[in-house]
């Protein structure tokens, strides 16, 4: 058998991985390489984050966590696993993926900065992207596959040269195959110097608004937005201000930390994620992975795998 993988970035290159892994002759065709897409800019820590439906993603999240605890063993992936800490300002309830997660614990409003009433901490896997992709097209290219920059027109007229054909589009899905249920949700972020940070810090209920902060090897990723249906790439100054000090006011060291860039992606939202075989499809096998929202990074093995078994079905 032999499949085209139509996409570049987190979705597409595990699935090409997993599909070159069960012995089918793959290659990636993408429009843009891998660090212009959405996947680059994700702050890409494990986190099912506004993503349905919840009993096909809590299998997914814990393929996925499994998989990345892994990587975060071996050099050179960019994965790491550090502690995450979210926080509430009301009380909250355990979150529905809790028996995922490794050292799951409770903080109460004393452990937790001015304002905060409830939270938890868990150790949480997370991709240092531009690091991460590079890691994944090489170990796809190690297996044989190859990567063409190319912009599909038609995934029907691609089923004439090859059995199999998986869409990891992202947003794109919306013109390539005309899902109008697809919505972009664009997401602003801060990179800044590193200044000494280990902890993630997540406050999503806050009424300041979603607010993260991601620490890295030599940077942290400051968020965040999650904007419905606006498909501006053009990073916004004011928006930029606020994240700024919503994170200083959570994390005081950042005051000293240097902007070094601002970052737009759009989140390929959909109702539910798309992970089936196109049943209108007669000849040949077109496989969609697309609308993995705010949580494809948190999702990409387990889906990946999927995708795999879905191909070798036939
Ligand atoms: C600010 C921000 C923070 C985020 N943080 C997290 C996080 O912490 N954790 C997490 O799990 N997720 C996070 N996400 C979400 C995550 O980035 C996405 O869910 C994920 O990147 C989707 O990956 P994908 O591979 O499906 O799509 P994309 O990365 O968008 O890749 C789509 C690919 O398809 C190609 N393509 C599109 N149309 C065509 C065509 N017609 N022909 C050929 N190629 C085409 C593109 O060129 C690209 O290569 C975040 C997103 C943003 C914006």
């Amino acid at each position: 058998m032999n499949a085209v993988v139509i996409g570049c970035g987190v979705s597409g290159l595990s699935s090409g991985i997993r599909l070159l892994e069960s012995g089918i002759d793959t290659e990636i065709w993408t429009r843009e390489p891998a660090v212009e897409t959405t996947s680059n800019v994700a702050a890409a820590f494990w986190y099912p984050y506004k993503v349905y439906p919840e009993d096909l993603v809590l299998n997914w999240a814990a393929a996925t966590y499994t998989e990345l605890v892994k990587l975060a063993a071996i050099a050179d992936t960019g994965v790491v696993v550090r502690e995450l800490l979210e926080m509430f300002p009301g009380s909250a309830a355990q979150p529905w993926w809790r028996k995922i997660v490794d050292d799951f614990q409770r903080f109460i409003a004393a452990q937790l900065p001015t304002g905060y009433y409830d939270g938890y901490l868990f150790a949480c896997p997370v991709a240092e992207m531009p690091i991460y992709l590079a890691y994944l097209q090489r170990r796809f290219e190690d297996l044989g596959g190859t990567v063409r920059i190319r912009t599909v027109d038609s995934v029907t007229e691609l089923l004439n040269d090859h059995d199999v054909i998986v869409n990891c589009t992202g947003i794109g899905a919306r013109e390539l195959v005309g899902d109008q249920t697809m919505i972009p949700i664009r997401g602003q972020v801060v990179r800044v110097s590193q200044v000494g940070i280990e902890r993630i810090l997540l406050d999503q209920h806050g009424a300041a608004g979603l607010t993260y902060i991601v620490p890295r090897s030599r940077d942290c990723v400051l968020g965040g937005t999650a904007e419905p249906n606006d498909e501006s790439l053009v990073p916004n100054e004011q928006t930029a201000a606020g994240i700024l000090t919503r994170c200083i006011q959570l994390e005081p060291r950042l005051a000293n930390a240097v902007v070094l860039e601002h970052q737009v992606g759009l989140r390929p939202g959909r109702p539910g994620i798309r992970l089936e075989v196109d049943r209108n499809v007669t000849h040949g096998r077109l496989i969609h992975n697309y609308g993995h929202g705010g949580a494809g990074v948190a999702l990409s093995w387990g889906c990946a795998d999927e995708v795999a078994r879905l191909a070798t079905a036939a």
